[in-house]
């Protein structure tokens, strides 16, 4: 067998065939002609017999390893006109257009980075962490399940921080599936208006959902004030989110017949950063009175406070022990806590929960804890959403697990620099995406 069979048979690329291999300093690379004859737009399809001048491109594209040698395709490509896109080098069918890597080699990156770190991956493959983040953006927006907004009824919406400064991304997950099926860049009212804008696009432009959109190209069709609501905005049933403005404003005005659930886990939530408050301004009391040592040991409680009971350490246990003893603010603000907690936990009627609540923020609002005085009014306001979440049992763990699973991946996205490579990551992972290695994966060598 000649060398230019075998590597044609080695690399398996779909729609060429290997015109030479050279070996040079710890790199093969495969010179490669392709079979067809027209010439095929990269970016929509399009394909003409004409050239568009005789002018040639050299390309290259990073493939899989061969062993430890670095394996790099190279083409001579034509340049064709495009009546959509104008004057552009042809596609090739192994790679994907605009990349510097064959599709096996990015299928091999975005399945590595659902799973491994970025230290794993970057010298593993002998790429860098951005190169990751424009692959999986590209991968992310092939790979998308474009029927992920269909058939929607029982979803949640949600922010996560995605890099320091307070940069959100907004996730909508599918309870059912438990998937998160759509997100982009930003948080609040704007976000969710986007996200509606897309479940039901304006007529003539069903696009497959793109989550990967570009800041700053949000096409916002505003729909009229009186606006109708969209087909597939009516038959979601029930929306749990957090307590802000933002997301109900939006689901008011697209979806009105949905059930705005206030997820539990949010509410507690709140009580623990109550409880957080109220244990800051004790600590800085206690700074104040220049008992250092006694300010000292109380900032190691926090966990003991923050902790739920039963996932204490036996000297955490101890020290919250000591405090409820000591019986201070810190003490009832944490009782509260606890409280609601309860009240909130799995297993109690929706009625029930309906009496508790109401107790509870007569409580607090008796319990001279600012935090908490403010904590029962911000329960009051939302008690509809909270026990419509208890009513309907809102699978606030399921949900709660898929939100955290969500926020893990963000941490590992925090070395990109842009939201889009960040939201791809999460999308990778916890959304409708089925990923599979080049040798799995039949559709990549037909
Ligand atoms: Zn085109």
């Amino acid at each position: 067998m000649r060398v230019t069979a075998a590597f044609s048979r080695l690399l398996q690329l779909d729609g060429v065939w290997v015109r030479a291999v050279r070996f040079e300093r710890r790199r093969v690379v495969v010179e490669v002609a392709l079979r067809r004859r027209r010439l095929v737009c990269p970016q929509c399809g399009y394909s003409t017999p004409h050239r568009h001048n005789i002018r040639e491109v050299q390309s290259d594209w990073r493939h899989l390893d061969l062993g430890v040698w670095r394996l790099e395709i190279r083409a001579t490509l034509r340049r064709l006109v495009c009546p959509e896109h104008g004057v552009l080098t042809e596609g090739v069918p192994f790679a994907r257009p605009g990349s510097d890597f064959t599709r096996d080699f990015e299928q091999l990156v975005a399945w590595l980075a659902s799973k491994a770190d970025k230290s794993a991956i970057e010298r593993m493959l002998r790429i860098n962490w951005r190169t990751v983040g424009r692959i999986i953006e590209r991968v992310t927006a092939d790979e998308l399940d474009p029927d992920c907004l269909v058939d929607l009824s029982d979803i949640s919406i949600d922010e996560v921080s995605w890099r320091k400064g307070h940069r959100y991304l907004t996730l909508v997950g599918d309870h059912r599936r438990r998937q998160i099926v759509w997100g982009c860049d930003g948080a609040g009212q704007d976000a969710a208006d986007r996200f509606f804008a897309e479940l039901d696009p304006p007529a003539g432009d069903i696009s497959a959902p793109d989550c990967t959109e570009r800041p700053g190209e949000q096409a916002k069709p505003e729909l009229a004030a009186e606006s109708m609501v969209g087909e597939r905005a009516a038959t979601i049933e029930a929306i749990s989110m957090d307590m802000g403005p933002g997301y109900a404003k939006s689901v008011r005005r697209h979806a009105p017949q949905a059930i705005i659930c206030i997820d539990t886990y949010h509410v507690i939530a709140l009580a623990n950063k109550a409880l957080d408050e109220v244990r800051r301004v004790y600590w800085n009391e206690l700074r104040a009175l220049g008992d250092p040592d006694a300010a000292k040991e109380f900032k190691q409680a926090r966990w003991s406070l923050l902790k739920n009971p039963e996932d204490l350490t036996d000297r955490q246990a101890q020290t919250l022990a000591a405090l409820q003893a000591d019986g201070g603010t810190v003490a009832r603000a944490y009782t509260l806590k606890e409280q609601l907690r309860a009240i909130l936990a799995p297993g109690l009627t929706p009625t029930q929960v309906a009496a508790l609540l109401t107790r509870f923020c007569s409580r607090a609002s008796r319990s001279r804890l600012a935090p908490f005085v403010r904590l029962g009014r911000t329960i009051r306001k939302h008690r509809q959403g909270i026990l419509a979440a208890v009513r309907l049992k809102v699978n606030n763990a399921r949900h709660e697990a898929l939100n955290n699973k969500a926020r893990l991946v963000t941490r590992r996205a925090y070395g990109f620099h842009t939201a889009q490579a960040a939201l791809a990551l999460i999308m990778l992972t916890c959304g409708p995406i089925t990923l599979m290695l080049p040798h799995e994966d039949i559709h990549l060598h037909v």
